[in-house]
Protein backbone atom coordinates (compact mmCIF):
# COMPACT_ATOMS: atom_id res chain seq x y z
CA UNK A 1 0.00 0.00 0.00
CA UNK A 2 2.58 2.57 1.05
CA UNK A 3 4.82 1.81 -2.60
CA UNK A 4 1.54 2.42 -4.55
CA UNK A 5 1.07 5.62 -2.66
CA UNK A 6 4.69 6.50 -3.42
CA UNK A 7 4.47 5.34 -6.67
CA UNK A 8 1.21 7.23 -7.64
CA UNK A 9 2.85 10.07 -6.32
CA UNK A 10 6.07 10.27 -8.74
CA UNK A 11 3.55 9.60 -11.75
CA UNK A 12 1.92 12.70 -10.91
CA UNK A 13 5.17 14.83 -10.18
CA UNK A 14 6.97 13.44 -13.66
CA UNK A 15 3.46 13.77 -15.77
CA UNK A 16 2.78 17.75 -14.57
CA UNK A 17 2.52 19.04 -17.54
CA UNK A 18 2.72 22.97 -18.08
CA UNK A 19 0.19 24.29 -20.71
CA UNK A 20 -0.10 27.66 -21.27
CA UNK A 21 -3.76 29.49 -22.82
CA UNK A 22 -5.50 26.02 -23.80
CA UNK A 23 -8.91 26.87 -24.26
CA UNK A 24 -11.27 26.22 -21.97
CA UNK A 25 -12.42 22.49 -21.12
CA UNK A 26 -16.32 22.93 -21.90
CA UNK A 27 -16.91 20.64 -18.82
CA UNK A 28 -14.57 20.04 -16.01
CA UNK A 29 -14.62 17.33 -12.96
CA UNK A 30 -12.46 18.22 -10.34
CA UNK A 31 -12.86 14.82 -7.97
CA UNK A 32 -11.51 13.66 -4.20
CA UNK A 33 -10.46 16.72 -3.07
CA UNK A 34 -10.14 18.67 0.17
CA UNK A 35 -11.83 22.00 -0.20
CA UNK A 36 -11.41 25.29 1.42
CA UNK A 37 -14.19 27.53 -0.10
CA UNK A 38 -12.22 30.65 0.48
CA UNK A 39 -13.79 30.75 4.44
CA UNK A 40 -13.58 27.28 5.99
CA UNK A 41 -12.65 23.70 4.87
CA UNK A 42 -16.07 22.50 4.11
CA UNK A 43 -14.90 18.52 3.37
CA UNK A 44 -11.96 16.42 3.10
CA UNK A 45 -13.26 14.66 0.02
CA UNK A 46 -15.25 16.58 -2.49
CA UNK A 47 -16.01 17.28 -5.93
CA UNK A 48 -15.55 20.40 -8.04
CA UNK A 49 -17.89 20.61 -11.30
CA UNK A 50 -17.17 23.43 -13.66
CA UNK A 51 -18.65 24.28 -16.96
CA UNK A 52 -17.09 27.46 -19.13
CA UNK A 53 -15.82 29.82 -17.05
CA UNK A 54 -17.72 29.17 -13.90
CA UNK A 55 -18.13 26.48 -11.15
CA UNK A 56 -21.52 24.82 -11.61
CA UNK A 57 -21.34 22.51 -8.65
CA UNK A 58 -19.65 21.95 -4.84
CA UNK A 59 -20.15 18.49 -3.56
CA UNK A 60 -19.04 17.60 -0.24
CA UNK A 61 -18.60 13.89 -1.52
CA UNK A 62 -17.08 12.48 -4.38
CA UNK A 63 -19.11 12.75 -8.09
CA UNK A 64 -19.67 10.54 -11.00
CA UNK A 65 -18.47 12.09 -14.30
CA UNK A 66 -20.93 12.87 -16.93
CA UNK A 67 -20.67 12.06 -20.36
CA UNK A 68 -18.17 14.38 -22.14
CA UNK A 69 -16.81 15.76 -18.84
CA UNK A 70 -13.33 15.95 -18.19
CA UNK A 71 -12.39 14.12 -14.97
CA UNK A 72 -9.30 14.53 -13.22
CA UNK A 73 -8.51 12.94 -9.42
CA UNK A 74 -7.33 15.02 -7.14
CA UNK A 75 -6.70 12.30 -4.94
CA UNK A 76 -7.31 14.06 -1.84
CA UNK A 77 -5.26 16.89 -2.41
CA UNK A 78 -5.84 20.60 -1.56
CA UNK A 79 -8.40 22.77 -3.74
CA UNK A 80 -9.13 26.33 -3.08
CA UNK A 81 -9.66 29.29 -4.93
CA UNK A 82 -6.93 31.06 -6.89
CA UNK A 83 -4.89 33.46 -4.64
CA UNK A 84 -5.13 37.25 -5.26
CA UNK A 85 -2.76 40.08 -4.48
CA UNK A 86 -4.54 43.12 -3.16
CA UNK A 87 -1.10 45.66 -4.25
CA UNK A 88 0.87 45.24 -6.72
CA UNK A 89 2.83 47.08 -9.51
CA UNK A 90 2.64 44.85 -12.22
CA UNK A 91 4.88 47.30 -14.63
CA UNK A 92 7.09 48.52 -11.96
CA UNK A 93 9.95 46.43 -12.48
CA UNK A 94 12.79 48.46 -12.79
CA UNK A 95 14.79 51.14 -10.58
CA UNK A 96 13.70 54.60 -11.30
CA UNK A 97 17.48 55.30 -12.76
CA UNK A 98 16.31 52.33 -15.04
CA UNK A 99 13.47 53.55 -15.73
CA UNK A 100 14.53 56.75 -16.83
CA UNK A 101 16.11 54.89 -19.69
CA UNK A 102 13.84 52.31 -20.74
CA UNK A 103 11.82 52.20 -23.94
CA UNK A 104 8.01 51.70 -23.08
CA UNK A 105 7.88 48.96 -24.90
CA UNK A 106 10.26 47.13 -22.89
CA UNK A 107 8.39 48.47 -19.77
CA UNK A 108 5.53 46.31 -21.18
CA UNK A 109 7.34 43.55 -22.13
CA UNK A 110 8.83 42.96 -18.48
CA UNK A 111 5.26 43.69 -17.18
CA UNK A 112 4.09 40.70 -19.37
CA UNK A 113 6.78 38.46 -18.26
CA UNK A 114 6.00 39.68 -14.39
CA UNK A 115 2.04 38.98 -15.40
CA UNK A 116 2.75 35.69 -16.06
CA UNK A 117 5.35 34.74 -13.08
CA UNK A 118 2.54 36.20 -11.03
CA UNK A 119 -0.03 33.23 -11.99
CA UNK A 120 2.28 31.14 -11.86
CA UNK A 121 2.86 31.54 -8.38
CA UNK A 122 -0.62 31.17 -7.81
CA UNK A 123 -1.92 34.45 -8.00
CA UNK A 124 -4.68 34.34 -10.69
CA UNK A 125 -6.13 38.10 -9.51
CA UNK A 126 -4.44 41.30 -8.65
CA UNK A 127 -5.25 45.03 -7.87
CA UNK A 128 -2.83 47.11 -9.94
CA UNK A 129 -2.18 50.02 -7.88
CA UNK A 130 -0.39 52.88 -9.68
CA UNK A 131 1.33 51.54 -13.45
CA UNK A 132 0.63 51.17 -16.63
CA UNK A 133 -1.36 48.34 -16.87
CA UNK A 134 -4.07 48.84 -19.36
CA UNK A 135 -2.57 47.13 -22.78
CA UNK A 136 -1.21 44.16 -20.71
CA UNK A 137 -4.58 43.67 -19.20
CA UNK A 138 -6.33 43.52 -22.70
CA UNK A 139 -3.74 41.22 -23.92
CA UNK A 140 -4.54 38.74 -21.27
CA UNK A 141 -7.88 39.33 -21.02
CA UNK A 142 -8.13 38.48 -24.77
CA UNK A 143 -5.43 35.36 -24.57
CA UNK A 144 -2.66 36.49 -26.01
CA UNK A 145 -0.87 36.12 -22.89
CA UNK A 146 -1.14 34.04 -19.63
CA UNK A 147 -1.53 36.32 -16.41
CA UNK A 148 -3.86 37.18 -13.65
CA UNK A 149 -6.88 39.20 -14.07
CA UNK A 150 -6.41 43.12 -13.30
CA UNK A 151 -8.08 45.74 -11.56
CA UNK A 152 -6.03 49.07 -12.17
CA UNK A 153 -5.77 52.42 -11.14
CA UNK A 154 -3.44 53.98 -14.02
CA UNK A 155 -0.74 56.47 -12.55
CA UNK A 156 -0.95 57.04 -9.14
CA UNK A 157 -1.87 60.83 -8.41
CA UNK A 158 0.90 62.76 -6.38
CA UNK A 159 1.80 66.26 -5.39
CA UNK A 160 5.03 67.95 -6.07
CA UNK A 161 7.09 67.10 -3.29
CA UNK A 162 5.45 64.03 -2.27
CA UNK A 163 5.89 60.49 -2.86
CA UNK A 164 6.07 60.01 -6.71
CA UNK A 165 8.19 63.45 -6.70
CA UNK A 166 11.33 62.15 -8.08
CA UNK A 167 13.00 65.09 -9.95
CA UNK A 168 15.89 67.13 -9.06
CA UNK A 169 15.20 69.34 -6.35
CA UNK A 170 16.25 72.23 -8.72
CA UNK A 171 13.19 71.29 -11.22
CA UNK A 172 11.31 73.90 -12.20
CA UNK A 173 7.56 73.12 -11.80
CA UNK A 174 5.70 72.69 -15.12
CA UNK A 175 3.16 75.39 -13.93
CA UNK A 176 6.33 77.80 -13.63
CA UNK A 177 7.93 76.68 -17.00
CA UNK A 178 9.78 73.55 -16.42
CA UNK A 179 9.26 70.22 -18.01
CA UNK A 180 6.26 69.20 -19.57
CA UNK A 181 6.29 65.63 -18.60
CA UNK A 182 8.43 63.62 -15.76
CA UNK A 183 9.82 60.36 -15.81
CA UNK A 184 7.02 58.73 -13.71
CA UNK A 185 4.73 60.35 -15.32
CA UNK A 186 6.16 59.10 -19.28
CA UNK A 187 6.44 55.13 -17.17
CA UNK A 188 2.58 55.74 -16.17
CA UNK A 189 2.70 54.68 -13.19
CA UNK A 190 2.52 58.02 -11.45
CA UNK A 191 1.05 61.73 -12.43
CA UNK A 192 2.19 65.09 -10.40
CA UNK A 193 -1.12 66.82 -9.96
CA UNK A 194 -1.01 70.29 -7.68
CA UNK A 195 -4.95 71.91 -6.52
CA UNK A 196 -8.07 70.85 -7.03
CA UNK A 197 -8.41 71.32 -10.80
CA UNK A 198 -5.19 69.54 -11.53
CA UNK A 199 -5.58 66.71 -9.57
CA UNK A 200 -9.93 66.60 -11.15
CA UNK A 201 -7.59 66.33 -14.61
CA UNK A 202 -5.50 63.72 -13.45
CA UNK A 203 -8.39 61.72 -11.65
CA UNK A 204 -9.96 61.74 -15.37
CA UNK A 205 -7.99 61.04 -17.79
CA UNK A 206 -7.30 57.66 -15.57
CA UNK A 207 -10.73 56.92 -15.96
CA UNK A 208 -11.07 57.76 -19.58
CA UNK A 209 -8.16 55.25 -19.86
CA UNK A 210 -10.88 52.76 -18.17
CA UNK A 211 -9.47 53.11 -14.66
CA UNK A 212 -11.35 50.47 -12.32
CA UNK A 213 -10.48 52.80 -8.71
CA UNK A 214 -8.49 55.88 -8.57
CA UNK A 215 -4.79 55.92 -6.35
CA UNK A 216 -3.56 59.23 -4.57
CA UNK A 217 -0.24 59.57 -2.19
CA UNK A 218 -1.17 61.21 0.54
CA UNK A 219 1.37 60.65 3.51
CA UNK A 220 5.20 60.55 3.29
CA UNK A 221 6.56 57.15 1.65
CA UNK A 222 9.15 55.15 2.76
CA UNK A 223 10.75 55.18 -0.49
CA UNK A 224 9.77 59.19 -1.38
CA UNK A 225 13.11 61.16 -1.94
CA UNK A 226 11.74 64.56 -0.61
CA UNK A 227 8.69 63.45 2.41
CA UNK A 228 9.20 62.39 5.34
CA UNK A 229 7.07 59.81 7.08
CA UNK A 230 5.02 62.71 9.22
CA UNK A 231 3.64 64.23 6.84
CA UNK A 232 -0.09 64.56 5.21
CA UNK A 233 0.09 65.36 1.69
CA UNK A 234 -2.28 66.83 -0.05
CA UNK A 235 -5.14 69.34 1.20
CA UNK A 236 -8.22 68.05 2.33
CA UNK A 237 -9.84 69.56 -0.47
CA UNK A 238 -7.71 68.25 -3.29
CA UNK A 239 -8.28 64.29 -1.49
CA UNK A 240 -11.95 65.10 -1.32
CA UNK A 241 -12.04 65.89 -5.16
CA UNK A 242 -10.32 62.79 -6.15
CA UNK A 243 -12.85 60.96 -3.66
CA UNK A 244 -15.53 62.42 -5.09
CA UNK A 245 -14.58 62.34 -8.18
CA UNK A 246 -14.27 58.60 -7.88
CA UNK A 247 -17.45 58.40 -6.36
CA UNK A 248 -18.90 60.30 -9.36
CA UNK A 249 -17.97 57.36 -11.69
CA UNK A 250 -19.32 55.12 -8.60
CA UNK A 251 -16.12 53.24 -7.94
CA UNK A 252 -14.01 54.41 -4.59
CA UNK A 253 -10.49 56.43 -4.00
CA UNK A 254 -7.26 53.98 -2.54
CA UNK A 255 -4.41 56.00 -1.12
CA UNK A 256 -1.38 55.36 0.30
CA UNK A 257 -0.93 56.74 3.75
CA UNK A 258 1.44 55.87 6.67
CA UNK A 259 0.82 57.82 9.49
CA UNK A 260 -1.96 59.17 11.64
CA UNK A 261 -2.57 62.50 10.13
CA UNK A 262 -2.67 61.51 6.19
CA UNK A 263 -4.84 58.81 7.26
CA UNK A 264 -7.19 60.61 9.00
CA UNK A 265 -7.74 63.37 6.63
CA UNK A 266 -7.89 60.66 3.75
CA UNK A 267 -10.49 58.69 5.47
CA UNK A 268 -13.26 61.76 6.16
CA UNK A 269 -12.63 63.25 2.92
CA UNK A 270 -13.95 59.58 1.58
CA UNK A 271 -11.18 57.24 0.74
CA UNK A 272 -12.21 53.83 1.02
CA UNK A 273 -9.04 51.78 0.95
CA UNK A 274 -6.04 52.78 3.00
CA UNK A 275 -2.81 51.23 1.92
CA UNK A 276 0.15 50.62 4.04
CA UNK A 277 -1.47 52.57 7.48
CA UNK A 278 1.24 51.04 9.62
CA UNK A 279 1.67 54.23 11.80
CA UNK A 280 -2.01 54.76 12.59
CA UNK A 281 -3.41 55.53 16.36
CA UNK A 282 -6.48 53.83 17.74
CA UNK A 283 -9.07 56.96 17.07
CA UNK A 284 -8.35 56.32 13.28
CA UNK A 285 -8.87 53.11 13.62
CA UNK A 286 -11.93 53.77 14.78
CA UNK A 287 -12.82 55.89 12.54
CA UNK A 288 -11.71 53.22 8.85
CA UNK A 289 -13.60 50.51 10.69
CA UNK A 290 -16.91 53.29 10.89
CA UNK A 291 -15.92 54.31 7.52
CA UNK A 292 -16.46 50.66 6.47
CA UNK A 293 -12.64 51.56 4.66
CA UNK A 294 -10.79 48.79 3.63
CA UNK A 295 -6.73 47.92 5.01
CA UNK A 296 -4.81 47.51 2.56
CA UNK A 297 -1.89 45.53 4.14
CA UNK A 298 2.13 44.44 3.39
CA UNK A 299 4.67 42.91 5.51
CA UNK A 300 7.48 41.71 2.85
CA UNK A 301 8.23 44.94 1.70
CA UNK A 302 9.18 45.97 5.44
CA UNK A 303 10.79 42.77 6.14
CA UNK A 304 12.95 42.40 3.19
CA UNK A 305 16.24 43.84 3.40
CA UNK A 306 16.73 47.63 2.26
CA UNK A 307 17.70 48.59 -2.13
CA UNK A 308 21.58 48.72 -1.49
CA UNK A 309 21.10 52.55 -2.90
CA UNK A 310 19.23 53.46 -0.66
CA UNK A 311 19.98 56.46 1.90
CA UNK A 312 20.04 55.97 5.80
CA UNK A 313 16.69 58.28 5.93
CA UNK A 314 15.00 55.91 3.37
CA UNK A 315 16.50 52.73 5.86
CA UNK A 316 15.14 54.33 8.97
CA UNK A 317 11.51 54.61 7.40
CA UNK A 318 11.64 51.45 6.48
CA UNK A 319 12.05 50.67 10.14
CA UNK A 320 9.69 52.90 11.63
CA UNK A 321 7.08 51.20 8.79
CA UNK A 322 7.80 47.83 10.42
CA UNK A 323 7.96 48.54 14.06
CA UNK A 324 3.88 49.74 13.52
CA UNK A 325 2.59 46.48 12.07
CA UNK A 326 2.44 44.87 15.55
CA UNK A 327 0.51 48.06 17.12
CA UNK A 328 -1.40 48.24 13.19
CA UNK A 329 -2.76 44.82 13.32
CA UNK A 330 -3.67 44.53 16.75
CA UNK A 331 -5.92 47.52 16.26
CA UNK A 332 -7.52 45.67 12.75
CA UNK A 333 -8.18 42.91 15.01
CA UNK A 334 -9.41 45.16 17.65
CA UNK A 335 -12.02 47.28 15.71
CA UNK A 336 -12.80 44.60 13.11
CA UNK A 337 -10.98 45.90 10.07
CA UNK A 338 -11.58 44.72 6.81
CA UNK A 339 -7.96 43.35 6.81
CA UNK A 340 -6.54 42.85 2.39
CA UNK A 341 -3.51 40.97 1.89
CA UNK A 342 -0.59 42.51 -0.37
CA UNK A 343 2.81 42.71 -1.50
CA UNK A 344 3.95 45.96 -2.85
CA UNK A 345 7.11 44.70 -4.04
CA UNK A 346 8.86 46.71 -7.11
CA UNK A 347 11.91 47.78 -8.71
CA UNK A 348 13.25 44.62 -9.86
CA UNK A 349 11.78 40.86 -10.73
CA UNK A 350 14.21 38.92 -8.46
CA UNK A 351 12.67 40.74 -5.38
CA UNK A 352 8.66 40.01 -7.04
CA UNK A 353 9.65 36.26 -6.76
CA UNK A 354 9.09 36.46 -2.65
CA UNK A 355 5.26 37.75 -3.77
CA UNK A 356 3.97 34.45 -2.47
CA UNK A 357 6.34 34.44 1.36
CA UNK A 358 3.33 36.99 2.15
CA UNK A 359 1.49 34.58 3.39
CA UNK A 360 3.98 33.31 5.81
CA UNK A 361 5.24 36.04 6.67
CA UNK A 362 2.01 36.69 8.16
CA UNK A 363 2.10 34.37 10.67
CA UNK A 364 3.58 36.08 13.22
CA UNK A 365 0.34 37.96 13.61
CA UNK A 366 -2.56 35.94 12.41
CA UNK A 367 -3.67 31.78 11.94
CA UNK A 368 -2.77 30.59 8.64
CA UNK A 369 -6.78 30.17 8.33
CA UNK A 370 -7.02 33.63 8.70
CA UNK A 371 -3.82 34.41 6.00
CA UNK A 372 -5.53 32.22 3.69
CA UNK A 373 -9.33 34.42 3.42
CA UNK A 374 -7.23 37.29 3.54
CA UNK A 375 -5.72 36.28 0.10
CA UNK A 376 -9.39 34.99 -1.27
CA UNK A 377 -12.39 36.12 0.19
CA UNK A 378 -11.49 39.54 1.73
CA UNK A 379 -9.46 40.41 -1.08
CA UNK A 380 -12.05 39.62 -3.37
CA UNK A 381 -14.73 41.93 -1.42
CA UNK A 382 -12.12 45.21 -1.92
CA UNK A 383 -12.18 44.02 -5.59
CA UNK A 384 -15.63 44.09 -6.39
CA UNK A 385 -15.94 47.19 -4.45
CA UNK A 386 -15.20 48.73 -8.14
CA UNK A 387 -18.93 48.51 -8.28
CA UNK A 388 -19.45 48.79 -11.94
CA UNK A 389 -15.77 49.77 -12.78
CA UNK A 390 -15.32 45.76 -11.84
CA UNK A 391 -13.73 44.42 -14.79
CA UNK A 392 -14.81 41.27 -14.15
CA UNK A 393 -18.31 41.16 -12.80
CA UNK A 394 -19.19 37.93 -10.58
CA UNK A 395 -18.06 36.18 -7.58
CA UNK A 396 -14.69 35.72 -6.51
CA UNK A 397 -12.21 34.42 -4.55
CA UNK A 398 -14.64 31.53 -3.11
CA UNK A 399 -15.48 27.94 -4.16
CA UNK A 400 -19.13 27.83 -4.38
CA UNK A 401 -21.95 27.59 -7.12
CA UNK A 402 -21.69 30.44 -9.97
CA UNK A 403 -18.63 31.75 -8.80
CA UNK A 404 -15.70 31.97 -11.28
CA UNK A 405 -13.54 28.87 -11.82
CA UNK A 406 -10.38 30.78 -10.40
CA UNK A 407 -8.70 27.07 -8.96
CA UNK A 408 -5.42 26.27 -6.87
CA UNK A 409 -4.62 22.14 -6.15
CA UNK A 410 -2.03 22.27 -4.31
CA UNK A 411 0.22 19.25 -3.14
CA UNK A 412 -0.47 19.33 0.63
CA UNK A 413 -2.54 21.39 3.13
CA UNK A 414 -1.46 24.66 3.66
CA UNK A 415 -3.20 25.52 6.77
CA UNK A 416 -0.79 23.04 8.09
CA UNK A 417 2.18 24.73 6.55
CA UNK A 418 1.91 27.58 4.21
CA UNK A 419 5.74 27.36 2.61
CA UNK A 420 3.92 25.18 0.40
CA UNK A 421 3.31 28.51 -1.84
CA UNK A 422 7.06 29.39 -1.22
CA UNK A 423 7.60 26.55 -3.93
CA UNK A 424 5.11 26.93 -6.83
CA UNK A 425 6.72 25.05 -9.47
CA UNK A 426 6.44 21.76 -6.93
CA UNK A 427 3.51 22.09 -5.14
CA UNK A 428 0.53 24.30 -7.19
CA UNK A 429 -0.29 20.90 -9.42
CA UNK A 430 -3.10 22.69 -11.13
CA UNK A 431 -3.72 26.63 -11.59
CA UNK A 432 -6.99 27.22 -13.00
CA UNK A 433 -8.15 30.96 -14.22
CA UNK A 434 -11.75 31.52 -15.75
CA UNK A 435 -12.02 27.71 -16.25
CA UNK A 436 -9.09 27.81 -18.31
CA UNK A 437 -5.75 25.38 -17.11
CA UNK A 438 -2.92 27.79 -16.60
CA UNK A 439 -1.31 24.59 -15.56
CA UNK A 440 -2.57 21.24 -15.46
CA UNK A 441 -1.56 17.79 -14.17
CA UNK A 442 -2.57 15.00 -16.07
CA UNK A 443 -3.68 11.80 -14.44
ZN1 LIG B 1 2.41 50.56 -3.87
Amino acid sequence: MKNKIKLSTLVIFLSILLINNVDAQDKVLINNVQIFDGNNVITSNGAVRIEGNLITEVSKIPLKALSGEKEIDGQGKFLMPGLIDAHVHLAWNLSPTQSTFAANEYIAALTLVEAKATVMRGFTSVRDVGGPARGVKKAIDQSFFTGPRIWYAGAAIGMTAGHSDMRSPEARSRQMGGEAWTDGEHSGITILADGVPEVLTAARMQMRRGACFLKMFTSGAVSGVYDPLDIAEYSFDEIKAAADEAKRWNTYLAVHSYNDKGTQQALKAGAMSIEHATLITEETAKLMAEKGAFLSTQTGIYLADAPADWSDNQKAKQQAAKDGLDNLFALAKKYDIKITLGTDLVGNMKLKKQQAYELTNRLKWFTPIEILRQATVNNAELLSFSGPRNPYPGKLGVIEEGAFADLLLIDGNPIDNLELFNNPGKNLLIIMKDGKFVKQIEN
